[in-house]
C-alpha cells in the first residue's frame, strides 16, 4: 500500500496522464511523467518529467528509481519497457492486460475464451485468409489491424460485392482481424476499477456517440435495460478477475437486440481510465482519475454513486474556441488539456453538465456490484 507523498510513475503525458496526475494531487501523492513529446500536456502539472522515448532504457531506469509504482494512459507502451519497469518496481496494471490489448485478435480471443460474446471474427495474414473469412462470416464486415488502432483508424468496412484485394491493401497488407459487421442499436461502455485483492467497482453504464469515429458525447444513464447494465457490469468483473486487473478499466460493448433480447457484446477492452468515463468528474462521487490512484495505491476504492443525469461532450479541435461562452453557461464544468494548437481531430479539452434531479440517480450500481 503507498503511503501519502508516495511517487506515481506514469508512461505517457496526455490528458489522461494529466488528469490522473491532477487526482493524484488532490490525495496528497506526486507524480513523475515519461512521455517523448516535450509539449505533454502532463508535464504542465506535474513535480518531475522526463522527456524520452518508450525505449531509451536509460532514461526508464532513472524514471523506475524515482517512483514507487508505474502506471500508463494508453495501451501501445512497448512490452519490453512494460517488462524492464516491472522488474524494477510494480507495474499497476501489469504486463499482461497490456499484452492482450494490444492486440486485436488476442483481445477478441481472450473474451470468447472468458464465455463473453463479440462480433464473429478471423485471423487474417494474407490475401487468402481474408478470403476465408469473407467466406465464414459473410459481408459486411469490418477488416481491422491487429495493433495500433484508434479512433477508427486501422480498419475498413468492407460490403457486399467490393474488391477484396483493394481492402487488404486499404489497410496496408498487415496481420488483421475480419469481424462480422454487428448491427447494433447502440454503443456503451462501463468503466470500472480493480484491486490487486478482487475489490471491484463499476460505474454507470454509458451511452457513447462517434461522429467521424471520436467520441462526441457521453450521457448517464445509457437507455439500456437494467438487465442488461447488469450483464455490462458482469462482464466487466469477470474481464477485470481474468486478467488480474488493478486499475480502472473500460469495456467498450455494443447494444443489440430490443426488448426482452436487449444484451450487450464486446467490442474492446482499454485498459487505462477512458474518455466515456470523464463525466465521473463533476456526475459522480468519485471521478475515474481518482479511482484509479486509489486502485494502484492499493487503497479503498471509492463509491461510483451518481449525483444527476450527466452528459460530457468532447471538445475537439476548433470547438475549444467556444471556451468563453462555455464558462459563461451556468453549471457547465470546462476541462480543458492546456493544448497550444487546436487541430482538426484533436482532443482539446471536454465539458460536463450534470442535472442534479433525484429521480436520475436511481439506477446507481448494486453495491459490490
Ligand atoms: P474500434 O476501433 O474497434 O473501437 O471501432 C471503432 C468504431 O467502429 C466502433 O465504435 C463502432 O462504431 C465501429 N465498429 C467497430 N467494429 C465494428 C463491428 N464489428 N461492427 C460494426 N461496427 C463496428
Amino acid at each position: 500500500m503507498l503511503k501519502p507523498g508516495s511517487v506515481i510513475g506514469i508512461l505517457g503525458g496526455g490528458q489522461l496522464g494529466r488528469m490522473i496526475a491532477l487526482a493524484a494531487a488532490e490525495l496528497g501523492l506526486k507524480t513523475h511523467i515519461l512521455c517523448p513529446d516535450k509539449d505533454s500536456p502532463a508535464f504542465h502539472v506535474s513535480e518531475h518529467h522526463i522527456c524520452a522515448p518508450y525505449d531509451d532504457f536509460a532514461a526508464l531506469e532513472r524514471f523506475a528509481a524515482g517512483v514507487d509504482v508505474v502506471t500508463y494512459e494508453f495501451e501501445n507502451v512497448p512490452l519490453a519497457t512494460a517488462e524492464f519497469l516491472a522488474a524494477r518496481v510494480p507495474l499497476r496494471p501489469g504486463a499482461k492486460a497490456l499484452a492482450i490489448t494490444q492486440d486485436r485478435l488476442a483481445e477478441k480471443s481472450f473474451v470468447r475464451d472468458l464465455g463473453i460474446e463479440t462480433a464473429p471474427f478471423a485471423a487474417v495474414d494474407d490475401l487468402a485468409g481474408l478470403e476465408a473469412g469473407v467466406a465464414a462470416l459473410g459481408l459486411p464486415a469490418v477488416l481491422k489491424t491487429r495493433r495500433f488502432g484508434y479512433d477508427g483508424k486501422g480498419q475498413v468496412i468492407i460490403r457486399p460485392e467490393e474488391d477484396l484485394t483493394a481492402a487488404w491493401h486499404a489497410l496496408g497488407r498487415q496481420s488483421a482481424i475480419l469481424e462480422g459487421f454487428v448491427a447494433f442499436e447502440r454503443e456503451v461502455s462501463v468503466v470500472a476499477a480493480r484491486r490487486a485483492d478482487g475489490a471491484f467497482q463499476a460505474f454507470d453504464v454509458t451511452e457513447n456517440v462517434h461522429r467521424e469515429h471520436i467520441l462526441h458525447t457521453s450521457t448517464v444513464p445509457a437507455t439500456l435495460s437494467a438487465g442488461a447494465a447488469r450483464q455490462a457490469r458482469s462482464i466487466a468483473r469477470a474481464i477485470g478477475d481474468a486478467l488480474d486487473y488493478e486499475g480502472v478499466f473500460a469495456v467498450e460493448l455494443f447494444v443489440v437486440g430490443c426488448g426482452a433480447d436487449e444484451r450487450v457484446i464486446v467490442n474492446e477492452i482499454a485498459p487505462r481510465v477512458h474518455n466515456s468515463g470523464h463525466w465521473t468528474q463533476d456526475g459522480a462521487v468519485t471521478s475515474q482519475f481518482e479511482q484509479h490512484v486509489r486502485a494502484i495505491a492499493g487503497w479503498p476504492l471509492g463509491e461510483v454513486a451518481r449525483i444527476g443525469r450527466v452528459e460530457m461532450t468532447n471538445l475537439i479541435g476548433a470547438d475549444v474556441h467556444d471556451w468563453h461562452a462555455l464558462l459563461a453557461e451556468p453549471g457547465a464544468h470546462v476541462h480543458l488539456y492546456g493544448k497550444d494548437e487546436a487541430r482538426a481531430g484533436r482532443k482539446m479539452g471536454h465539458v460536463v453538465r450534470v442535472r442534479r434531479d433525484p429521480e436520475a440517480c436511481t439506477n446507481i450500481p448494486e453495491a459490490g456490484c
